[in-house]
């Protein structure tokens, strides 16, 4: 038995430091605000180097509260990918903003920048890139058509936590950066959280207005809000689990580097690509496969836990059916979300469990590769 994500093991080693500081908590009864949301902001912010950071209830909160403080509205359009998580996209409706997709990269599968000037037209007003999986998308040409056509940039930074493009982290590169604490992922909180984080104060001041009910002070509200916080609990189970992710992230990038070592050259298999510009950090290990449907099966029934992000495109959800897009609108995206699977990630993951992996997709490929007739 191999698990997709290792959490259980995690938390088993973190287990008397999780402990102490919950014990904290809850003898100070501060659960709303206050010090450990205070500490966490901070930290998190210098993490990613950016000066400001204002933590909320999940990533898509972080989302969501950034368009309304760039002040999204009706009628205005905002460019993002058609392969990503639905948050994206429900984000930016919630904001009352307007979906307009794009197809991705072929091999990077994030937001394709060939793509994108096409897509712009006097009625939009933003982008929205996608690090999907941990890894960057190609920024400086996305910022070159946002600033020729006068477009913020908020980086869906939900997978990517402290990741890197030309020795930048994610995040800091466009106007704001969003992050999800979601359980699985690189930094996960045990339960919803998440963070926005910005060089521009007066942005993020905004989103603490938004995700407390626009409240400045105590019964003054300035405009109307949201319940998105980040309580004291998850925010100190974070501040936990933080001193530990940078080395996570780099144990993450030696599996995977075990992974394209071990896969190289079974046929019907492509190892993620990580670009000349990137520092990914392997949120996902998210190999394409020609038989994926076989292939998941046959690894599921080895005991071994895979994934599929994501197996149905933004543009093909029900959800979304009123966009109008039929099959074939992103043909990348459609051919991507029909043969990604997605192997065991986790930061202690070893070798010799990569090594089953991998032995398991070699069984499977060998024998489709097998004539008949043998
Ligand atoms: C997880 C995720 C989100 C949303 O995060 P939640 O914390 O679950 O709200 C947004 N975008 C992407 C790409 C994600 O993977």
């Amino acid at each position: 038995m191999i698990p997709f994500l290792g959490l259980q093991q995690q938390h088993e080693e973190l287990l008397p430091e999780l402990l102490a500081r919950l014990t904290t908590v809850l003898r100070t009864a501060t659960f709303v605000g206050g010090p450990e949301l205070e500490a966490f902001e901070r930290e998190f912010g210098g993490f990613c180097g950016s000066s400001h950071c204002a933590g909320v209830g999940s990533g898509t909160d972080a989302l969501r509260f950034v368009f309304l403080a760039l002040g999204v509205g009706p009628g205005d359009e905002v460019i993002t990918v058609a392969q990503t998580f639905v948050a994206t996209t429900e984000a930016i409706t919630q904001a009352g903003g307007t979906i307009r997709l794009v197809d991705i990269d072929p091999s990077t599968h994030t937001l394709d920048p060939r793509q994108l000037e096409a897509a712009v037209t006097p009625r939009t007003v933003g982008v929205v890139p996608v690090h999907l999986y941990g890894r960057p998308a190609d920024m400086d040409p996305i910022l070159d058509v946002a600033s020729r056509h006068a477009l913020w940039v908020v980086e869906d930074a939900a997978q990517a936590h402290g990741a890197r493009y030309k020795g930048r982290a994610v995040g800091t590169i466009g106007d704001a950066g969003c992050f999800s604490f979601y359980p699985a992922k690189n930094l996960g909180a045990c339960g919803d959280a998440g963070a926005v984080v910005s060089a521009d104060a007066r942005l993020i001041e905004r989103v603490r207005l938004l995700r407390d009910h626009g409240q400045e002070a105590k019964y003054v509200h300035r405009v109307e809000g949201y319940t998105g916080r980040l309580d004291a609990i998850q925010a100190a189970i974070l501040r936990v689990k933080l001193q530990h992710l940078a080395a996570w992230n780099e144990m993450r990038r030696r599996a995977a580097a075990w992974y394209d070592e071990a896969l190289e050259g079974i046929a019907g298999i492509e190892a993620p690509l990580e670009p000349d510009y990137a520092k990914s950090v392997f949120h996902l290990y998210a190999v394409q496969a020609e038989d994926r449907d076989g292939l998941r099966m046959a690894l599921t029934a080895a005991g071994i836990g895979v994934g599929m992000h994501y197996p149905t495109p933004v543009h093909l959800q029900e959800a979304y059916g009123h966009l109008g897009h039929g099959v074939g609108a992103f043909p990348v995206a459609e051919r991507i979300a029909s043969r990604t699977l997605s192997l065991p990630m986790f930061p202690a993951l070893t070798r010799a469990q990569v090594a089953e992996v991998v032995a398991a997709v070699r069984r499977f490929c060998g024998a489709e590769a097998a004539p008949v007739s043998d």
